[in-house]
């Protein structure tokens, strides 16, 4: 069966010439997909006989509500379950700018980085274009008001995008098509552990898309207590393609920067870490560690985030602490699956 969340508009038009119609109908199955559609029946100005050709050879991936938590300050957060069964977080973010969408592109992960909870039960599987796509057309379908859009997207959800590498090559082509969801790729985020060689390939698949590299260290010693991915490509490396991929795309990089207590928060390590991003087009994305139940790191507060952003800026590097959102409810990314798996089995 094929999945229609994963294909393009033009090929949703080739689809639906195969099966003896005319290509526009194709625009218009894409529509109800960026209004959230998840069945051909709701699709109500497709011919009859049409719908049930496209029941007999095509799906529409599901993304089926498990739990839906509302903060305060507008923050949500989804647990979509996917037809097999497994279950992937999603959570959407208003800002001043506009709303936000974090994604998943994994159903768990196995980077085992020891601070997050989405890889403490592994990697399940990849997720299509399809269902990474449908993350945000359910989504906005559930949250926004008429006329009102999510415009901005980050894949920095369970997963490590760049182990799905060419999955989320085609969910950027499939979301930023102008007659779909239309969102510009300098509004996507794609978060990596530090593949590297993906940097590379990023700057030329995708130069316009934002690179973000969860860092948490200024050495390999720290780092690969915390990542294993450093066992496998040391930080001068990590950095090394960084350097390149700004000169290559004039794109500012964000580095990712979880302020542990006793771990990487001393004057030494942002000292480090300030003449390891000397020179380079980039920022530093501070934020103010969220313990995972089971994890033992410990958050030195904001106020040390603060410090350490106030000395990253006195060393000539841009720097902010990240607002913490939806802190109300079920706290940081992979804690609702981790939970939900958790409440499966009691
Ligand atoms: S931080 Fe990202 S790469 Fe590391 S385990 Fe979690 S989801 Fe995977």
């Amino acid at each position: 069966m094929i999945d229609i969340r994963s294909l393009e508009i033009k090929e949703i038009c080739e689809l639906s010439e195969a099966l003896g119609e005319k290509a526009f109908r194709g625009k218009q199955i894409s529509e109800w997909l960026c209004r959230g559609a998840s069945s051909f029946g709701e699709m109500t100005n497709l011919p009859a006989s049409f719908r049930a050709k496209l029941e007999e050879s095509c799906r529409i991936s599901g993304l089926e509500v498990l739990r839906r938590l509302k903060s305060k300050d507008g923050t949500q957060k989804f647990l979509y379950g996917l037809d097999d069964g497994n279950a992937i977080e999603t959570v959407f973010m208003k800002y001043k700018y506009g709303n936000s969408i974090c994604i998943s592109s994994q159903a768990g992960c196995r980077m085992g980085c020891v601070f997050c909870a989405s890889g403490k039960n592994g990697l399940s599987r990849d997720l299509t274009p399809g269902e990474m796509a449908g993350q945000i057309q359910v989504t906005q379908a559930l949250c926004c008001g008429e006329g009102e859009r999510i415009s901005h997207v980050v894949v920095m959800g369970t997963g490590e995008p760049f182990d799905n590498y060419e999955n989320v090559r085609k969910f950027v082509r499939l979301i930023n098509q102008e007659k779909g969801l239309g969102i510009g790729h300098r509004n996507i985020t794609i978060s990596t552990c530090g593949i590297v060689p993906r940097i590379a390939d990023m700057a030329s698949d995708m130069p316009q898309v934002n690179l973000a590299i969860s860092l948490h260290a200024p050495n390999d010693a720290i780092r690969r207590g915390i990542m294993p991915i450093a066992n496998k490509y040391p930080v001068s490396e990590l950095i090394d393609a960084c350097r390149s991929y700004a000169e290559k795309t004039h794109r500012r990089v964000t580095f990712e920067y979880a302020v542990t207590k006793g771990v990487n928060d001393s004057d030494e390590c942002i000292r480090e870490l300030a003449s390891l991003l000397r020179g380079m087009l980039c920022h530093v994305n501070l934020i103010p560690l969220n313990p995972i139940e089971e994890g033992a790191l410990e958050s030195p507060g904001r106020k040390r985030a603060e410090e350490i952003r106030e000395m990253l800026e006195s060393l000539g590097i841009p720097a902010t602490v990240r607002r913490t959102l939806g802190s109300d409810i079920d706290a940081s990314c992979g804690q609702l699956r981790l939970s939900q798996s958790s409440r499966d089995t009691i």
